[in-house]
């Protein structure tokens, strides 16, 4: 694994809690054994829940942990250009189509007498469709993935190589699986002209991220991010999707967990060493 490059890249919607210091040192100690790169991008698409003061405290808080990482760093908010020009690819191969449903829409839409109970997938109940035949413009709509006219797009199956010690393996993706549980999520989101599934895909190939660190909840999310690889012709990385940390209560930390802050731990006197021991690295 020698040369990976692998990177954190947290959103700046709230303070750092632990199991963004996890995530962080995962990855910082993945590059570091591996004799490789460790980067910082800042996922910065959703500007409304964004706060520079968030950013700001990404920066103090993983230097007081001890990582350092390549300036600039590569911020999302900088790169809609890319986003935009791959969206017109997408686009341009017939794979994608505008939907002007709302949440309600939606909704309605699954609990129709004919359809069964709604499949939760990555993003949430898979979408039904409804907009897939209609021709909307793209002007002020969603953009989705036609996932049917994008998996006729593929000469062979999907693949990844995941390297963490919960999936460890060879993993394929089956067109069922994307069809039935994922179905056509959205590429770009009306109000930010994005999303995270394809922000994410394109950062990773323009990072030349070779080994993407995060944690189990994005698991699932993989699949999407493979298949618009394989669409857009980029490098495919491989993959280490890790633990979560979680509170005594066994719930997951959320953003709004102010007491597991990182800066909370600082402030308190705790030491990075003691952090480390207290999430088991
Ligand atoms: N920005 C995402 C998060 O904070 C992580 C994205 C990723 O690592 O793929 O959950
Ligand atoms: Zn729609």
């Amino acid at each position: 694994m020698a040369g990976l490059t692998t990177r954190f890249a947290p959103s700046p919607t709230g303070p750092l809690h632990l199991g963004h210091a996890y995530s962080a040192l995962t990855a910082w100690d993945l590059a570091r054994t591996g004799g490789g790169q460790f980067l910082l991008r800042i996922e910065d698409i959703d500007q409304p829940r964004c706060r520079a003061e968030h950013e700001q405290a990404i920066y103090d808080d993983l230097r007081w942990l001890g990582l350092t990482w390549p300036e600039p760093v590569l911020r999302q908010s900088d790169r809609m250009e890319s986003y935009a020009a791959a969206l017109e690819r997408l686009a341009a191969m017939g794979v994608s189509y505008a939907c002007t449903c709302t949440r309600a829409d939606i909704r309605a839409a699954l609990s129709a007498p004919q359809e069964g109970a709604a499949v939760i997938g990555p993003d949430g109940p898979v979408y039904p469709g409804t907009c897939r035949e209609a021709g909307h413009l793209a002007e002020g709509a969603a953009i989705r993935l036609n996932m049917k006219a994008a998996l006729a797009r593929l000469d062979a199956p999907l693949r990844f190589a995941e390297t963490g010690p919960l999936f460890t393996g060879e993993h394929v993706v089956s067109a069922d699986h994307l069809i039935t549980n994922v179905g056509d999520i959205v590429l770009a989101r009306r109000d930010i002209g994005t999303s995270y599934h394809l922000s994410v895909v394109l950062d990773d190939a323009a990072q030349g991220v070779t080994l993407v660190t995060r944690g189990a909840d994005l698991f699932e999310a993989t699949a999407i991010h493979v298949l618009l690889q394989r669409l857009l012709g980029l490098p495919q990385p491989e993959w280490h999707h890790h633990r979560l940390i979680r509170d005594e209560e066994g719930r997951r930390l959320a953003k709004r967990d102010d007491a597991r802050a990182i800066a909370r731990f600082r402030a308190d006197g705790v030491s990075p060493a003691e952090i480390r021991a207290h999430i088991g690295l």
